[in-house]
């Protein structure tokens, strides 16, 4: 399965000429190279979506025995591969309330549990939408000056990374929520990124990063 994603108005075209050119547009040619070679099994699928969150927590009416968890709460922009591990964190948070309150029909308990679930959401939700609201065209982004001081940490994060594996590490534990994002602010953590100097610019437009 080859996958071909694109941020900021620079979307992979679905159809088989444009796919191609999409893939040899990208620095390294390893994928245009396998498109070249490989036999199509199915057509290109497109998927399109926004960071989307359902706040039932708010429900003033919320009916009894009603439980909404995984994408029907909250979708998250798949590039960031949250999705799964989200809703696995989701049934196990009901998993566990279910053995306090025995019974899901029991009054209170719909609206306990979507409150609780958006609380376990505040993490997930903060690293898809404060990633995606680097880019000019999100819409409904935070582009407060605090989003964008962390924006710039992350990418001095992100070049030590490359060759300091503690930083790395401790980078995929928090993209991957084994660890909160507060690992990342370690005095060991933060000499190294203002050691490193990014070398490349997020804020510029992604068909200029592709190019470069
Ligand atoms: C392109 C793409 C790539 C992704 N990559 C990743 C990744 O790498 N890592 C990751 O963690 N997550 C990823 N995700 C997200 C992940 O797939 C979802 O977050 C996850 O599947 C959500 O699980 P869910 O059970 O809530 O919903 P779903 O998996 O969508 O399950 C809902 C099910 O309900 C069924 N259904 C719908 N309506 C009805 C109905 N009326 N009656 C009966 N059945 C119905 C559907 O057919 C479906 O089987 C990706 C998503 C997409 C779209």
């Amino acid at each position: 399965m080859i996958t071909l994603v694109g941020v900021n108005g620079d979307y992979p075209p679905t159809n088989e000429t444009g796919f191609q050119a999409f893939a040899e547009s990208l620095p390294d040619p390893i994928v245009a190279r396998w498109l070249n070679e490989l036999e199509p099994a199915s057509p290109i699928y497109g998927f399109r979506a926004a960071n989307h969150i359902r706040h039932y927590e708010r429900l003033e009416h919320n009916p009894e025995g009603f439980i909404v968890l995984g994408d029907a709460f909250c979708v998250f922009n798949p590039i960031y591969g949250q999705g799964m591990t989200v809703a696995a964190q989701q049934a196990l948070l009901l998993d566990r309330l279910l053995h306090r309150w025995q019974d899901i029909h029991k009054k209170g308990f719909a609206r306990r549990f979507h409150r609780k679930l958006a609380r376990q959401l505040t993490i997930p939700w903060l690293l898809a939408t404060g990633e995606d609201s680097r880019y000019p065209l999100t819409q409904g982004s935070d582009h407060s000056p605090v989003v964008r001081l962390l924006h710039r940490y992350l990418d001095r994060v992100f070049v030590a990374a490359a060759h300091d594996s503690e930083v790395a590490l401790s980078f995929l534990k928090v993209m991957q929520m084994l660890a909160p994002p507060s690992i990342l602010f370690k005095p060991r953590i933060v000499k190294a990124a203002i050691q490193a100097r990014p070398s490349h610019d997020f804020r510029k437009s992604t068909n200029e990063m592709r190019r470069t």
